[in-house]
């Protein structure tokens, strides 16, 4: 149909791996099949040998049929063994060129410089942290992603990020969790520079959910968990908490249900709006001090996206939860929220607060946003 014969006939031929013009064909007369060789001929020429002998110790009298028969069985399966490895050597030789390059990705080193201090892990989540006088440019781009940010978190409470797209929400929280360093400032947790803490320790404080959140074709429990090996009843508390329940008990096998079928036939495939649920899950199973939302709701309509941050808001309880969105509605209820402009903090302050000062950013964008405010029984 539409004259297609060629472009399937080349896509055929690309992914016959096993077909005399695969690549399987092809890798076979280079180093694999050199060894293949090499272990056919080995096998062969110690079988020869070894008949050889044993034939001639027998003729001589050595031993009976009985033994001969026992040591050619012994020897048969020597040779097939030694051929196996010697074969197995030439696989792993040749897959060794693939596994070189996610070796050197894996050993690229970490340049940032990473203190010693340990964060302690304290019981009444007493963290406070401060962003003073930061600035900050992606590697390579001329212009400033954020400019002179002075920001201040009252711990335990609820901190909103709002602004339009592009203002610098997302690089402020790429920088609170040390994805970056700042050019300028510091940012402080505890009064000390996060520099001066051990990395690992310092990223075990935040549990983030991004808007490009990736969720992998495993067991629901591993990517709730991130593990294989995790605490069930506690995956489970998570995926209720944000809202999963009733999907986890109609999944074929709960926890260990596959996700998507890439690797199982029977996976399931989940929507969006799941996905996004088991990614708030996976924030929740990590149980850090702080819980970031970087808009992982994107997708949903402005009245969904604030349902969730509101339910969000009960699940968090004694942690700190900084909320992203550039839909002033969904973080009205934010004890403080903190409006961003061109990678600046322009205003502070509660919703009424921020919403009384008609000139300011906060209004501006709130009546612009308005018309999509309004919930379908007001209409
Ligand atoms: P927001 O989250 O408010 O939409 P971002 O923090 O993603 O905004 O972006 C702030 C600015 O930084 C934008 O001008 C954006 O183009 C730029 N930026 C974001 N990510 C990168 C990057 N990886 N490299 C270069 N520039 C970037």
């Amino acid at each position: 149909m539409y004259d297609q014969q060629n472009i399937a006939r080349c896509y055929m031929e690309q992914n016959m791996i096993f077909g005399s013009t695969g690549s399987m064909a092809h890798a076979c007369r280079g180093p694999i099949g050199l060894w293949s060789a090499a272990g056919s001929a080995v096998s062969a020429i110690l079988t020869g040998l070894i008949y050889l002998f044993v034939c001639v110790k027998a003729w001589a009298g050595a031993f009976g049929i009985g033994s001969i028969t026992q040591y050619v069985g012994a020897l048969t399966a020597l040779t097939k063994n030694i051929s196996t490895l010697v074969h197995a050597v030439g696989i792993l030789r040749a897959n060794t060129l693939y596994l070189k390059i996610a070796y050197q990705f894996l050993d690229i080193p970490n340049r940032m410089y990473q203190g010693s201090l340990t964060t302690e892990k304290r019981s009444d989540r007493q963290y406070k942290v401060e962003f003073r006088d930061v600035s900050f440019r992606y590697p390579g781009s001329s212009t400033w992603a954020l400019r002179h940010v002075n920001v201040k978190f009252r711990v335990g409470r609820r901190l909103a990020v709002v602004g339009e797209n592009g203002s610098g929400k997302t690089t402020f929280i790429k920088l609170l969790c040390r994805l970056y360093d700042p050019q300028e400032g510091s940012i402080l947790l505890n009064g000390i520079d996060i520099r001066k803490y051990n990395y690992r320790d310092y990223m075990g404080l935040f549990a983030v959910v991004f808007q490009d959140f990736q969720l992998l074709a495993q067991p629901l429990g591993a990517n709730v968990a991130g593990a294989q090996d995790y605490d069930r009843a506690r995956a489970e508390k998570a995926l209720t908490d944000a809202g999963f329940g009733e999907r986890l008990a109609a999944m074929p096998a709960g926890l260990d249900t596959m996700l998507y079928k890439e690797f199982a036939g029977d996976g399931v495939d989940v929507s969006g709006g799941e996905a996004q649920k088991i990614a708030i899950a996976r924030a929740l199973y990590k149980d850090a001090p702080f819980i970031i939302l970087d808009e992982p709701t994107a997708a949903l309509d402005p009245i969904a996206e604030a349902e969730i941050y509101a339910k969000f808001n009960d699940i968090a309880g004694d942690k700190t939860a900084v909320y992203i969105s550039h839909r002033l509605s969904s973080c009205k209820f934010c004890d403080e929220i903190a409006v961003f402009d061109h990678g600046q903090v322009v205003q502070r302050g509660a919703h009424e607060q921020l919403l009384a000062d008609e000139a300011g950013k906060y209004a501006q964008l709130w009546h612009a946003q308005a018309q999509y405010y309004t919930a379908p029984a007001e209409k």
